[in-house]
């Protein structure tokens, strides 16, 4: 028997890194995508009501506890943005068509943050990993934990792993970019990996067993 939580995100890599996570608690994730639940609208200007709409929308419809991953780059030069709208960064601003896929949206994503960032010396940013875990969908205590994970803006791309604008994200404590961490280093110390720890326990204080009863075989 295991417990499961349905992701509300068909991002497969976030789905990876947040699998490896929440292992220590015994938890299985299943997507959305695989229970045939449609992608919720994002239409706030925060990450917890974008993490919270996300969540219910897939306890709702997923009829069990949901578990949803609203996260993003802030850069301080450009006052926190793309913040919100990172996966969509070069989308909104019409360099790239959104049916593209994420392969080639990312790419694009960072061509137009180094673009925005040319001739500037501030080049702090951090990423932002806001997590929300309800039981169902009207669940009035939603769990919510948040990470950051500081890091400097680089003038190019460098590494191949991870996803997003980790080949841009200098972090200094290691002398690497995100995406030139082994993926289990950036599992120990991302901003997903904060938020996770927190809502592990989170999840063992407030829910105890009371959610055993959504077990599946
Ligand atoms: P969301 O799926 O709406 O939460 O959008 C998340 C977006 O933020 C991703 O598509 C990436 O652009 C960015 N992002 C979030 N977490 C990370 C990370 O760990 N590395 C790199 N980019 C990230």
């Amino acid at each position: 028997m295991s417990k499961r939580l349905i992701l509300a995100s068909n991002n497969t890599k976030k789905l990876c890194e947040l699998q490896a996570l929440v292992t220590p608690l015994g938890v299985e994730l299943v997507t959305q995508g695989s229970l045939d639940i449609p992608e919720a609208e994002e239409p706030h200007v925060t990450f917890v009501e974008n993490a919270l709409a996300k969540a219910r929308h897939a306890a709702r419809l997923g009829k069990g506890p949901a578990l949803a991953d609203d996260s993003g780059l802030c850069v301080a030069a450009l006052g926190g943005a793309p913040g919100v709208r990172s996966a969509r960064y070069a989308v909104d601003a019409g360099r790239i068509s959104e049916d593209a896929g994420r392969d080639r949206i990312d790419p694009a994503n960072n061509a137009w943050l180094l673009e925005q960032m040319q001739g500037r010396t501030d080049r702090r940013a951090h990423f932002t990993c806001l997590l929300v875990a309800v039981r169902h969908a009207d669940d009035p205590e939603p769990l919510i934990a948040e990470g950051h994970w500081e890091g400097t803006l680089l003038e190019a791309a460098q590494g191949e792993h991870g996803f997003g604008y980790d080949p841009l994200l200098w972090i200094g404590s290691h002398q690497q970019t995100a995406a030139q961490l082994a993926p289990e280093v950036k599992n120990g110390i991302s901003h997903r990996a904060i938020a996770c720890r927190t809502l592990i326990e989170l999840i063992r204080t407030r829910w105890g067993e009371q959610w055993t009863w959504h077990t599946a075989a």
